[in-house]
């Protein structure tokens, strides 16, 4: 589709974290060009869950100008080091992805290749002991440190946060509708084989538009059941198709990690904030029936429940495309990988920039949405392929779900790097991918894959020379985490003009 009518006019279909990220970000960028109008509605509400985030979050804050304390007290927000996959390997046996790097690289090897031959020779600690995020978070240290920083992200309180990029999107000029939309109009000159020309509200009224933004959640309101663009599922691969959530009261110190505590239905979610936990299950139906779900939760967690347990259905996957003619597709509307590496909000984040990039200002270009589309499908069948990882390299043998994802055929992209990893220690990833090297190392080694060989490079260096080298990070790594506050006072501390 290529058209040369100018577009000024975008409607904003649903409220969520995906609706106000959208909103607050074209409003900010290209709020004085155009009309934005956001529909939501209380009465259906959000998903009301997402509140583990990872690092590329502080850019998008930087590009809307965001101020982080007064971020962090409007969304109850608590600083993240990484996520502890407890119980992912086999029952007892835990690992810790940090975000940051490990150690130092070579320009020829990564760090992995020295302590593989450090640890063949007795000379090296445990792995994370040479990465700072893990050493904080473990000794639920956290501060900002000048030029050596750690790496970190956010937990935070999801309906805040859509309230608070409300209240920024408002007072650039987005014009919030409330109520419900009844139908999707394609009423133009080309009828139901042309673009959406309007939103029907259910009191009767019409918001007109010439860009749509199908933020309406897993319903995906326009794209899917309106322009009928189908979706690919994904549940092989990722048999979990169901989640239960609840709140509960703090009990203890917030700590700078997320939990990812695998069970044999699936795996539970620990995600502290200031004042309270948010708490969950992602389990196959298989597994566990919804009915046993919220007793199940509730038995796994700790502290008096603020909210009732909610049972949430989901297929894995995502929409064949995300751009079709005047509509775009965002958040879970677009598809939806279970949250274990916590990467929804980041995806809405990369698709609110990339239209940003592209914004068919002089008319829609059929390569820009054809580029688009690309983009958006590389990216999560990379994310796909990470989680993937987490499941497919285990050793447990307590239900069926882990047994299946242990046997089932992957798809060749990842089966690739499996097999490399283990001949070789290297990591082979296209240079567009979310995850670093860093993070494979740490899952697939987590997950217990120990390389076969190193780069002999590593071997350049005599046993002084790598007792040293290892030595002296360590060093580094304990001096920099002994001198942090407590994560928990540090939040206050920051907050506390806010
Ligand atoms: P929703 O929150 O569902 O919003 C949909 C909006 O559309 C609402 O405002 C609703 O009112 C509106 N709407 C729908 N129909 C209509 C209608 N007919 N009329 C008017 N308005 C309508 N992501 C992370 O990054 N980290 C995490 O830790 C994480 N955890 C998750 C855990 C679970 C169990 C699930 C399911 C998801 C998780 N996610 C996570 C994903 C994250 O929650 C979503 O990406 C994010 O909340 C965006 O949701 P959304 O805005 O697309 O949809």
């Amino acid at each position: 589709m290529n058209t040369s009518k100018p577009f000024n006019r975008v409607v904003i279909a649903g409220g969520g974290t995906a609706g106000w990220m959208m909103a607050a970000l074209m409003s900010k960028l290209l709020g004085k060009q155009l009309d934005i109008k956001l529909v939501e509605s209380e009465e259906i509400g959000t998903v009301g869950v997402g509140e583990a985030t990872i690092p590329a979050l502080l850019s998008f804050h930087n590009l809307l100008g965001i101020n982080e304390a007064e971020f962090m007290a409007a969304t109850n927000a608590t600083f993240k080091l990484g996520i502890n996959f407890e119980g992912w390997k086999n029952i007892g046996q835990d690992y810790f992805h940090s975000f940051g790097s490990t150690g130092n690289d070579h320009w020829s090897a990564g760090f992995q290749h020295f302590w593989l031959k450090g640890q063949r020779d007795g000379l090296a600690r445990t792995y994370t002991d040479y990465n700072p995020e893990t050493v904080a978070a473990f000794a639920n240290r956290f501060a900002h440190v000048p030029r050596s920083g750690l790496n970190y992200a956010y937990h935070l309180d999801a309906g805040r946060y859509a309230k608070y990029l409300r209240a920024m999107s408002e007072a650039h000029g987005v014009q919030r509708i409330e109520g419900k939309i009844g139908a999707v109009l394609m009423d133009g000159p080309q009828g139901r084989d042309g673009p959406i020309t309007a939103l029907q509200m259910q009191d009767g009224s019409r918001i007109d538009g010439d860009l749509f933004i199908d933020c309406t959640g897993f319903r995906s309101m326009l794209l899917g059941e309106a322009l009928g663009v189908g979706y690919e599922d994904w549940s092989y691969w990722l048999p979990c198709d169901r989640a239960v959530a609840v709140q509960t009261a703090s009990v203890r110190d917030a700590w700078p990690y997320t939990r990812s505590i695998a069970h044999p239905f699936g795996w539970q979610w620990r995600i502290p904030l200031q004042h309270r936990v948010g708490n969950g299950l992602v389990y196959s139906s298989k597994e566990m029936s919804d009915a046993d779900a919220p007793e199940v939760l509730k038995k796994n967690v700790e502290g008096e429940l603020i909210t009732q347990p909610r049972v949430i259905k989901f297929l894995p996957g995502q929409r064949d495309k995300v751009w079709h003619r005047n509509c775009i597709a965002v958040g879970l509307a677009s598809g939806f990988v279970e949250p274990l590496e916590s990467t929804s909000i980041h995806l809405i984040q990369r698709a609110a920039i990339r239209l940003m990039q592209t914004f068919p200002s002089g008319g829609i270009q059929q390569a820009d949405v054809d580029e688009f589309n690309a983009q958006s499908k590389r990216e999560l069948e990379h994310i796909r392929d990470f989680i993937v990882l987490h499941y497919h390299v285990n050793e447990r043998t307590d239900s069926a779900l882990w047994k299946h994802v242990r046997e089932m055929d992957i798809l060749p992209s990842l089966h690739h790097r499996i097999e490399r990893f283990r001949e070789s220690a290297r990591v082979f990833r296209p240079s567009d991918e979310l995850f670093a090297e860093n993070s494979w190392v740490q899952v697939m080694m987590g997950q217990g894959i120990t390389p076969e060989r190193y780069h002999p490079v590593a071997d350049l260096m005599g046993r002084d020379e790598l007792t040293r080298f290892l030595g002296d990070i360590h060093l580094k790594v304990s001096r920099t985490v002994a001198a942090l506050p407590g994560h928990q006072a540090y939040v206050e501390q920051l907050c506390a003009p806010y």
